[in-house]
């Protein structure tokens, strides 16, 4: 069975002071508003700033509430000032880890080569990671969508095996709609997202075809559910309303 997923990104957002109560007042409410059941058979994961993480994780604690981090360093260890690695991230209990984010790529220039060393370096500490994979908007008007993302995905995953494979999680993220308020249709993320599917089962075989794909760009409250209904589309990677209570309802639509 497909695991579906609700990813916040928070990306440079909230203080290590205000994270614990923060993440208490979501699980709380999102627990009331929630059958266990659907909390059971999804994941939800709050993906923090680094700094962020301890008190992330004591705020998960005893739960099925997951903690991710937002990037992480390619090498084991050793004299890379500043840097941060898998080894560390999973010290502290965090279980995911978001790779090649549009803003990594276009922001501190990470490559599809640099993406691929920093999902080796994930899968080799059990750290599942969420990759995103997605075209600008001059690539979608030239209609290379599908040549962009099949490239993405095609270095990301180089000299990955299988079995590493399936325990990645992929979230299409068109880059025009990432934080612009501007949403792929139902249609359009359905459409890259049965693309994704079926590129991964055509080079690694059928077993691939319950790896979980979201969708991320400007999900919110009242698009959220359209977009979870289509076939292909496992949940999403949520930036800005992960921040604001409509958050609840987009756990809710999945
Ligand atoms: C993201 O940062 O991955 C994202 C999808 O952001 P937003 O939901 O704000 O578009």
């Amino acid at each position: 069975m497909r695991k579906k997923i609700i990813a916040a990104n928070w990306k440079m957002n909230i203080l290590p002071s205000e994270t614990f109560k923060f993440i208490e007042n979501f699980k709380n409410k999102i627990m009331q508003g929630t059958s266990i059941e659907k909390l059971k058979n999804n994941e939800v994961v709050f993906c923090v700033p680094f700094l962020n993480a301890f008190s992330a994780v004591a705020a998960v604690q005893n739960t099925d509430f997951k903690i991710g981090a937002q990037n992480l360093n390619e090498n084991e260890k050793g004299a890379y000032t500043g840097e941060v690695s898998a080894d560390m991230i999973v010290d502290i209990g965090i279980r995911y880890v978001i790779i090649g984010h549009s803003e990594r790529r276009e922001i501190y220039g990470e490559t599809d080569e640099i993406i691929n060393k920093k999902l080796k370096s994930a899968l080799n500490k059990n750290l599942v990671p969420i990759l995103c994979v997605g075209e600008k908007l001059t690539e979608r008007e030239n209609n290379t969508t599908k040549d962009i993302i099949s490239n993405q995905l095609k270095i990301a995953l180089q000299n990955i095996n299988i079995d590493d494979v399936k325990n990645i999680v992929i979230a299409y993220e068109p880059v025009w709609a990432i934080g612009t308020g501007k949403t792929a249709t139902k249609e359009q993320a359905e459409e890259i997202c049965a693309f994704i599917r079926n590129f991964l089962i055509d080079l690694y075989g059928n077993e691939l075809k319950d790896i979980s794909i979201l969708y991320g760009g400007s999900v919110n409250g009242a698009n959220a559910k359209e977009i979870f209904e289509m076939e292909n589309i496992d949940g999403g990677l949520i930036g800005g309303a992960s921040l604001k209570d409509e958050f609840l309802d987009i756990v809710n639509a999945i």
